[in-house]
């Protein structure tokens, strides 16, 4: 197995060694759905493990968010060729994980150019992943393509320290990344600590995405969404860093709370192995 496949800091050999990660991730190319937002405006997702790539289509060129392992490159053009001719002008990577980011180096090969937080890009060359970006934002940026605009918003630390989010506000829509997850399964806050991700400060990412004008949000995992779904995931987010705060400051033991976190947030295996530890180091 590639061991790019998932780029997630120390646990990475771990993680790829475990039958559940094999379960999440696949050893092959994930099956794909094309879900259509907008009439320019595509979802590309796999129902199994739903990861989302937004599709912006113009006469200019495509504009992608995320693009899975580069396992699932071949599948993800062949869902993009079923409804346009156009070559993948621009690629923005929400964060540094592999799901997200390691479609970029066949991406780049076709001359797309890849987007990303500084953050992210350290983060990507730290972990010798192929396909670094091209262009990186520590700031609000907007890229203009086929007369309509997209803007990219760093609001990490959240999920890994160099979180963005992008608003189509021609569309009405956010792409969150992973700093929102929504859907059966996929709904846990997973806090890449290794990545430099925080429950503590990941309350005020959702709300920084949240001052943007948006109705629908497309999420880093799960199924697509609304507004009043982001906003709802800013309490639990919420909820979630007040209880750990308190289990962890009244000396509870790693099993009491990985009880609750599988009880009352969606948590499974892959969760607590990837970040149990770090979550109550946090608090400690
Ligand atoms: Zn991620």
């Amino acid at each position: 197995m590639n061991n790019n496949l998932l780029n997630f800091g120390a646990g990475a050999l771990a993680l790829l060694l475990s039958p559940l990660a094999v379960a999440q991730f696949g050893s092959g190319p994930a099956e794909l759905e094309l879900i259509e937002l907008r009439d320019d405006m595509y979802v590309i997702s796999n129902p199994a493990v739903p990861g989302l790539v937004t599709a912006l289509i113009t006469d200019e060129g495509v504009l992608l968010v995320d693009n899975k392992f580069e396992i699932d490159h071949d599948n993800i053009m062949a869902q993009l060729r079923s409804v346009t001719d156009q070559p993948v002008q621009y690629v923005i990577n929400t964060h540094y994980h592999g799901d997200h980011s390691g479609g970029n180096a066949k991406l780049q090969a076709m001359d797309a150019i890849v987007f990303a937080s500084d953050e992210a890009r350290a983060r990507m060359e730290a972990t010798d992943q192929p396909g670094l970006p091209n262009v990186t934002v520590s700031d609000t940026a907007t890229i203009h393509i086929g007369g309509k605009t997209v803007e990219i918003h760093p609001v990490g630390p959240a999920h890994t320290n160099g979180d963005v989010v992008v608003l189509f506000p021609d569309h009405g829509v956010l792409a969150s990344g992973d700093i929102f997850a929504n859907g059966e399964g996929t709904s846990a806050q997973l806090v890449d600590h290794a990545g430099g991700g925080s429950a503590k400060e990941w309350p005020k990412a959702v709300e920084a995405a949240l001052e943007l004008e948006f109705e629908t949000v497309v999420p880093g995992h799960g199924v697509i969404s609304t507004r009043e779904d982001l906003e709802a995931y800013l309490e639990r987010s919420k909820r979630f860093s007040a209880l750990m705060s308190e289990l962890v400051s009244q000396g509870k033991s790693r099993a009491e709370i990985e009880a609750v976190v599988r009880e009352d947030f969606d948590w499974e295996d892959f969760h607590v192995q990837m970040a149990l530890d770090g979550l109550i180091e946090e608090f400690r």
